[in-house]
């Protein structure tokens, strides 16, 4: 099996992942290049479309009122906090109340003039709030939803592959989605065209730089067999944006206690979407489960072995 990233096709380890995260358990191939570390798919299944059901994380929109009365009103302090704001009450505000997901953004510098495309956003969950903030020119693209989206306070969600987008960005972020993508390369060859001369590519993704993987291997639940199709690591990301004519120039890690958790699951064979039965005493056992691998989290995403990290490219000066 020859590694889709870096050619090699020598001493390749082959393994065997289930799907876990409806339970259906059909098994897929995967292997991982010994020369760039990458996990990848054998073959892609020509039915993948059936992997992803109405329920599936993405395809959920952003309700309309989320943002509104005083619960919205604290959401949005929230964001604005972890984006923005760098004076002693909102620092202290973003230590209480972490928007994790966001913070790699808020390490870009970013304006309410910014602009940035969120490629393979799904009903665009993730970027809706910062349009909400008053970002207008933040945009999402998916070519999978059924048609473009225009919610009513204005965002937009356009049904394209990135090689159709046009314009300049600023900021161009994969957020969970470029596991899925089936040509990495491509894509990273149009965000070469896309992004602005001082613009930032963020690839949030999980990957088997990590102790997750080298732990759990195919109960690691961020394989999620077969929706993801490419496992990076650093490694192989620096090929890719190498031969895409980027840079890597920063790795942000913000694994959560998820790793663990989700993976002990598997490891159990106990899907992912299976109700568990919940008892006083089971609450108490997982928030004490949680806090517990949340620090877990922390020491191995301040180690960079965290099992998902924000990957920053740059145009190549
Ligand atoms: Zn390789």
């Amino acid at each position: 099996m020859t590694c889709r990233i870096c050619d090699n096709s020598e001493n390749n380890t082959t393994y065997q992942a289930r799907e876990m995260m409806f339970g259906l358990r059909t098994t897929f191939t995967y292997f991982q290049c010994a020369a760039c570390k990458c996990l990848q798919i054998a073959e892609i299944p020509a039915d993948i479309a059936s992997y992803y059901p109405q329920d599936y994380n993405g395809h959920v929109r952003p309700e309309n009122n989320y943002y509104s009365g005083i619960k919205g009103k604290f959401r949005k302090k929230r964001f604005q906090s972890t984006l923005f704001t760098q004076d002693s009450f909102n620092q202290a505000f973003k230590a209480m109340f972490p928007a994790g997901q966001y913070e790699v953004l808020g390490m870009l510098s970013m304006h309410m003039h910014t602009r940035l495309l969120d490629m393979g956003c799904g009903t665009g969950g993730y970027s809706y709030p910062l349009y909400e903030l008053g970002m207008k020119n933040v945009m999402g693209a998916d070519p999978f939803i059924p048609a473009t989206i225009v919610y009513p306070n204005g965002f937009r969600v356009q049904k394209s592959f990135i090689g159709d987008i046009e314009g300049q960005w600023d900021v161009i972020i994969y957020n969970h989605s470029f596991e899925h993508v089936p040509d990495p390369l491509d894509n990273l060859q149009a965000v070469e065209q896309l992004l602005a001369p001082e613009g930032t590519c963020v690839i949030r993704i999980p990957t088997v730089s990590s102790y997750a993987w080298e732990h759990y291997r195919t109960d690691w639940f961020q394989l999620d067999a077969p929706r993801h199709f490419f496992l990076h690591s650093t490694e192989s990301i620096k090929v890719l944006a190498q031969k895409a004519g980027l840079e890597l120039v920063d790795v942000v890690y913000d694994s959560t206690a998820a790793q663990f958790l989700h993976s002990e699951k598997y490891r159990q064979d106990i899907p992912l979407q299976e109700k568990q039965r919940r008892t006083f005493s089971t609450f108490f056992k997982r928030k004490y489960r949680k806090i517990k691998y949340s620090r877990q989290a922390n020491k191995l995403n301040a180690e960079n072995r965290g099992d998902q990290a924000a990957f920053l490219l740059k145009r190549k000066k």
